[in-house]
């Protein structure tokens, strides 16, 4: 099957839409090749920094055509029931539809000149040295100079190049959650971002995430614990999380299985291969989520983007150079993400693993006021993180010893540190 295509690009997530808008503008052939046929429904909470439109300035007046919620309040409780309350003085976040936030990418991207091919699965893909083939499940065949596997966390891109060998347990999270309209299942508190950290145990996390016709309300645990410490079906825990939150007055309406979907997300810090031959891994597919938030959306647009911009700086009249793209995008994604994905990994370790350190942040924020600030800086884009991560620690010097432990520790476990501690 011929499209004539500079690029492919492996699925129609943010990852991939943002990628293909990016090489479509600058003129580059590109085609979108989405497993499901579009708009597409993606678990996820959909709660995005609002960083992100520092970062792509073009998302705000397109975000004007599609429900968004922007939220200013922040509720975090930890494993005792101590409770932070912030509220800042304009939106942190600001929460999406997938199915509504992905389609809106893909339609930039579209408009942009990209072409999509959907519904069609990526079964296999091999690269020769020349070009990429990739055969879809009905056996249908595309090539093309350079690949950006987009494909999400069960990439098949990823695994048959042997870029990725299969996650292990303890670097996943499942996160079980349901969108569900608000005539259904309410939140007491429409305008606030409820987590509670070491919900069921110290490596669980719950949360209730407000959108403007829906609630999302999802439990999370690292799939290791999960497989050697719970032994209950994800939707009996969804149902007992929802009744306690109707107990204690914060919710009101029923759990709906049909609005119910379990889904992995990749915590464990990016691939030691994020590029490789002629192709380039972003968002889920290399692994770019924080490790502690499980914020994925906002890295995965950045990959996306980064992925693009190494094409482009790759180009020698139409051809690309492969080896340039490969090292100018590692390169890029170390720069602009690399400590903050490294220090979000470590973060879970230190506290995922024990809920009275939890419980200790958590005391510590309302004990210190500037944390608050810092983390609204930070979200919003005012503060870059090398910013942010100098004054925390100016803030909080015993923090560093305990990074640096862990770092070691890390290292040593998997050479792949996406950055040195010390990088400023
Ligand atoms: C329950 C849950 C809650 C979450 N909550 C949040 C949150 O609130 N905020 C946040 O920032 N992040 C959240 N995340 C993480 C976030 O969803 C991901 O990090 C993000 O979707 C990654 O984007 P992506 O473009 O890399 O991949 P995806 O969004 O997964 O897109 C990959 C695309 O590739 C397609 N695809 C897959 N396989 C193939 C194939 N073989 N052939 C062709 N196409 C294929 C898929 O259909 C999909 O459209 C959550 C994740 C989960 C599971």
């Amino acid at each position: 099957m011929s499209f004539d295509t500079d690029v492919i690009v492996a699925g129609a997530g943010p990852a991939g839409a943002t990628a293909a808008r990016r090489l479509a503008r600058a003129g580059v052939r590109v085609l979108i090749v989405e497993r499901f046929a579009l708009p597409r429904q993606k678990p996820c909470g959909g709660g995005i920094s609002t960083r992100v439109f520092s970062r792509f300035a073009y998302l705000a007046d397109a975000l004007a055509g599609i429900p968004h919620h922007p939220v200013s309040s922040l509720y975090l409780e930890g494993p005792s029931g101590d409770v932070f309350r912030m509220r800042s003085n304009g939106p942190a976040v600001v929460l999406i539809r997938r199915i509504e936030f992905d389609h809106l990418l893909t339609r930039l991207a579209v408009d942009a000149g990209a072409q999509v091919l959907a519904p069609a699965a990526i079964a296999q893909a091999a690269d020769d040295g020349e070009a990429v083939t990739l055969t879809l499940r009905d056996g249908r065949q595309l090539r093309a100079p350079m690949v950006i596997a987009a494909d999400g966390v069960n990439s098949v891109v990823a695994r048959r190049l042997r870029m990725n060998a299969g996650w292990p347990a303890a670097h996943l999270a499942l996160d079980m959650m349901e969108e569900t309209p608000v005539a259904r299942l309410r939140t007491s508190e429409p305008d606030t971002l409820s987590v509670f950290y070491g919900y069921g145990g110290a490596h669980g996390y719950a949360y209730v995430f407000p959108k403007r016709e829906h609630v999302n309300v999802g439990i999370g645990y690292l799939l290791s614990y999960f497989r050697e410490r719970v032994d209950e079906a994800p939707y009996t825990l969804q149902r007992r999380f929802v009744s306690d939150l109707r107990a204690r007055g914060l919710m009101d309406g029923e759990s709906q299985r049909d609005h119910f979907t379990p889904f992995l997300i990749p915590v464990g810090g990016p691939l030691k291969k994020t590029a490789q031959g002629r192709v380039l891994l972003a968002g889920d597919a290399g692994g770019f989520v924080n490790g502690f938030s499980a914020e994925g959306i906002y890295y995965a647009m950045v990959t996306g983007d980064l992925a693009a911009g190494a094409l482009l700086a790759a180009r020698e009249g139409r051809a690309m150079v492969p080896a340039r793209a490969c090292r100018g995008y590692v390169r890029a994604w170390r720069r602009e993400i690399g400590a903050e994905l490294r220090d979000s990994v470590l973060i879970q370790r230190y506290l995922f693993h024990s809920g009275p350190r939890m419980d200790r942040v958590v005391r510590g924020a309302n004990a210190r006021p500037e944390f608050s600030r810092l983390l609204v800086d930070y979200a919003s884009g005012r503060l870059s993180y090398h910013a942010a991560r100098r004054r925390l620690l100016w803030h909080f010097p015993r923090l560093l010893p305990r990074l640096t432990w862990l770092a070691l520790r890390g290292e040593r476990r998997s050479p792949a540190a996406a950055a040195p501690l010390t990088e400023s």
